[in-house]
């Protein structure tokens, strides 16, 4: 059985007393962990749930993320890790994209998923409901034998939801496979080890929480420490007190962390590295933490890729700061001009990856697929990189019409289609302006129909129940017209430099 699903067994077996997950300040062994994600899979099982399957899990970050994916892999099932900030529109997207039969969520998230469950069976976590089974009651009752389907590299592990340029989310499916390889590259190129203590502050709903911090520390043996938000002063008591030597953050929550007052105080001598990636990161954020002698390696990659790309060790993080470093052990990484010719040192051009922890496929969207792939094989990332002589890549610039804010991703089609909706809007344009704290905000420019007006809080009360929090623009100009170009594009660099 090659799933990831069977990793809580095998871990068992060398090191069953150990813990791998703490949360809440209660702490799961692997025994404990073995036992839980095979009650689940049976409960799961007698839910319907089978091979290929999709279960679904709308909720803060709680160890059922990683209970369920390896409860779901042990059935050949599909894990679908959704959002939890979205609203019940986009969550109902997804669940009626993925197909999901069950639909695993929090009780603080109770509303949203029993709008967005439709025929899907409901399981809450946490909290009893008097219309849903428990979680736990769920796993108390199940069957402990084992399970033991067979599960290839091949078969899909979970699907992740990634917005694109057309503004219509994407299922990004990452295989076994392609999770065995993503987790080896964390492993081997940030020498992780079995005496991790490793914390999960970003979302577990991304790839980064789970590929890059929760499998990787539960494949060795190490402890897992699961918080359910990102609260700074919060995060740095946890990070002392847990004695943490390895977590990953955006570079939003890095900075958080140095601006609280505990940052001075906090013992922090523990950390053995960092890794910062998922937007561009500012030099101010590097220089803090290397100056106070924490390792920060900035990592680079896409949800698509697993998501590690490009990664600078920690060998080499005082030598190549300001770099994403060099490919992940497994994968490949080379960098095009505009021309289709591999770029010299030196020059830029679009960062392509090419490797087995690479999706091979969108849920469902051949034509997606086919358009991401360059020769075939080589996924086009939509950023731009340059190469140094010893291949250390920076990255430099994005070609996608994409904005990070905060580290979550907001695509300019998905908002400028919900502004156009509103009453009086004749064209729309949205556009990231650079902000000190969240890196980017979106801005909109809006052309109105004659007598009609529109202020920031009217825009923000109609997009409020059609889009998460963070994908509403933080400001908004009128305009008379929306600048184009002679083919009709809209010029979103002449919009961007009026108004930024
Ligand atoms: P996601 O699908 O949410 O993982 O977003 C992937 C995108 O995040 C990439 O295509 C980049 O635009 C951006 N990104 C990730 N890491 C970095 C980095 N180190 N520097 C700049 N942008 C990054
Ligand atoms: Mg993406
Ligand atoms: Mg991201």
């Amino acid at each position: 059985n090659e799933g990831t699903g069977t990793w809580p067994h095998r871990r068992a077996r060398l090191s069953s007393d150990k813990t791998a997950i703490t949360f809440r300040g209660r702490a799961t062994t692997y025994r404990e962990l073995d036992d839980r994600v095979t009650r689940l899979a049976h409960a799961l099982r007698s839910l319907g749930v089978g091979r290929g399957d999709r279960v679904a899990l709308l909720s803060t970050n709680h160890p059922a993320y990683l209970e369920t994916l390896f409860a779901a892999g042990l059935l050949r099932a599909i894990f679908v890790p959704l959002n939890a900030r979205l609203t019940a529109p986009e969550v109902d997207y997804a669940m009626r994209d993925s197909g999901a039969t069950v639909l695993v969520h929090s009780r603080e998230l109770g509303e949203m998923a029993r709008s967005a469950a439709g025929e899907a069976t409901r399981v809450v976590l946490d909290a009893p409901d008097p219309d849903a089974p428990g979680y736990e009651e769920l796993i108390a009752s199940a069957d402990q034998s084992r399970i033991d389907e067979p599960v290839s590299h091949d078969d899909p592990c979970f699907i992740m939801y990634t917005s694109g340029t057309t503004g219509r989310p994407k299922g990004v499916v990452l295989t076994h496979g392609n999770i065995v390889f993503s987790v080896m590259n964390a492993v081997i190129d940030l020498d992780l080890d079995s005496h991790e203590a490793a914390l999960v502050c970003a979302p577990l709903f991304h790839t980064a929480a789970l590929d890059f911090v929760a499998l990787p520390t539960l494949l060795k043996g190490g402890n897992v420490v699961v918080e359910e938000g990102f609260e700074p002063g919060r995060i740095l008591q946890v990070l002392e007190r847990e004695c943490i030597t390895y977590t990953f953050g955006v570079p939003t929550m890095f900075d958080a962390l140095s601006a609280h007052p505990a940052w001075e105080t906090t013992d922090l001598s523990a950390i053995r590295r960092v890794v910062v990636a998922a937007a561009p990161v500012p030099p101010r954020t590097l220089r803090t933490y290397t100056e106070r002698g924490i390792k920060i390696c900035q990592g680079y990659g896409l949800t698509e890729t697993g998501p590690g790309a490009l990664i600078l060790t920690p060998d080499d993080v005082e030598r190549k700061l300001g770099t994403a470093g060099v490919p992940h052990f497994f994968t490949d990484v080379r960098i095009v001009d505009a021309d289709g010719r591999e770029a010299a040192p030196g020059e830029r051009g679009e960062i392509q990856i090419c490797g087995p922890n690479v999706m091979r496929e969108y849920w469902n969207r051949p034509d997606a697929t086919a358009d991401t792939f360059a020769d075939g094989r080589w996924l086009r990332s939509g950023d731009v990189g340059v190469a140094d002589a010893h291949g250390f890549v920076a990255v430099v610039d994005r070609l996608k019409d994409l904005i990070i804010s905060g580290g979550e991703n907001i695509y300019p089609a998905e908002v400028e289609a919900a502004i156009l909706e509103m009453p009086g809007v004749t064209g729309c344009a949205v556009f990231g302006v650079p902000h000190e704290k969240w890196g980017e905000v979106g801005c909109a420019a809006v052309a109105l129909e004659d007598g009609h007006e529109l202020d920031h809080t009217q825009l923000a009360e109609f997009l409020a129940p059609r889009l998460a929090k963070y994908k509403i623009p933080r400001s908004l100009v009128v305009v008379d017209e929306i600048p184009r170009n002679a083919t009709g594009k809209i010029r979103k660099d002449l919009l961007r430099r009026q108004f930024a």
